[in-house]
């Protein structure tokens, strides 16, 4: 997870937003630490995490932004989205609402994040088939209609976490080299 001694040729700012509970902390747990917790308390303090890899032989820095309990409806300050450069929407496909939330939060963040911005839709908890409430088709229906990349994880099972955020970041590199 990252050689710190190695130079850093870019740091990339990613948000994590969505509703409360949908997963973000363990999708951010999973990509920076490898961990999991089934009983994860709300973010308290913690501001971002960081893991180090390499794309195309650079060295790149993200620098993942986790919000800290912010999620009600336009309490995640402008501060937030400053200087983002990627966002990872998200909701839990067995909770129709927070599926129902992501245009709310998709307006919030092109209202306040630059027009460039490299966005993914994530429905997460995917491992959670039989409790499913948000069928694929209607996500990535949503996503083609608002140029979004799309992606199911699963935090608990590492299922596309590390993918997801690759293509985040692959995308940001391709638009800055
Ligand atoms: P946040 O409020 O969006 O940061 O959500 P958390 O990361 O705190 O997760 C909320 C709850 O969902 C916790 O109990 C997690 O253990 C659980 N959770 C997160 N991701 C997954 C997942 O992929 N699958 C399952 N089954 N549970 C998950
Ligand atoms: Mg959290």
């Amino acid at each position: 997870y990252g050689d710190p001694s190695q130079n850093i040729d870019y740091v990339f700012k990613v948000v994590l937003i969505g509703d409360s509970a949908v997963g973000k902390s363990q999708i951010l747990a999973r990509f920076s630490r490898n961990e999991f917790s089934l009983d994860s308390k709300a973010t308290i303090g913690v501001e971002f995490q960081t893991r180090t890899l390499v794309i195309e032989h650079k060295s790149v820095k993200a620098q993942i932004w986790d919000t800290a309990g912010q999620e009600r409806y336009r309490a995640v300050t402008s501060a937030y989205y400053r200087g983002a450069v990627g966002a990872m929407l998200v909701y839990d496909i067995t909770k129709r609402q927070t599926f129902d939330h992501i245009p709310r939060w998709l307006e919030e963040l092109r209202s306040h994040a630059d027009k460039n911005i490299v966005i993914i839709l994530i429905g997460n908890k995917c491992d959670l088939e039989n409790q499913r409430e948000v069928p694929t088709e209607d996500a990535k229906e949503f996503a083609q209609k608002e140029g979004l990349f799309f992606l199911e994880t699963s935090a608990l099972e590492a299922t596309n976490v590390e993918t997801a955020f690759m293509t985040v970041l692959t995308e940001i590199f391709n638009i800055v080299n």
